[in-house]
């Protein structure tokens, strides 16, 4: 006799003995399914990381000095900067490609690298996000933004 049957997408396992599970059992058995099922389809919740400050910057001299190319404008990691979705982070405390929230601005991923001493300067806590224009990165000024984690799935 086989000890897993199914029934209306449900698995249902018999004791050992081949004696059904009592009614608690089989209630467990379903709740506990349930629950699996619900963890897998449950995006994970965004982690709250703090309070960063956050600045702006465009591909120009002023901005990126040596670094500076506005016809190719390339992140160290290699792609094409986007306004809107680049950022410039600590690596050490947000490996490239990780996925934040910014309040007040949206969804943005590391893919440029901050100077040393602006890191040791905030601590870490630093997020410069990337503009076509000077004007708009200097219109960003410097603001303290509540930051979360994205999972990778979202
Ligand atoms: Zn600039």
């Amino acid at each position: 006799m086989k000890n897993i049957y199914k029934h209306r997408g449900r698995q249902f396992i018999r004791s050992p003995k081949g004696k059904r599970f009592s009614c608690l059992d089989f209630i467990n058995e379903i709740v506990n399914e349930e629950e699996a099922i619900y963890d897998e389809h449950e995006s994970p919740e965004p982690i709250f990381l703090g309070e960063f400050t956050s600045t702006g910057y465009c591909p120009c001299e002023k901005c990126c000095g040596k670094w500076s190319n506005p016809s190719n404008p390339l992140t160290a990691i290699g792609n094409l900067a986007v306004e809107g979705v680049t950022i410039g982070a600590d690596w050490d405390t947000l490996s490239p490609g990780t996925m934040l929230y910014i309040e007040g601005i949206g969804e943005r991923v590391v893919q440029d690298k901050l100077a040393k001493w602006i890191v040791e300067r905030y601590d870490g806590k630093i997020l410069d996000l990337y503009y076509e224009s000077h004007e708009d990165a200097w219109n960003h000024g410097r603001q303290i933004v509540s930051v979360w984690l994205l999972p990778d799935e979202i």
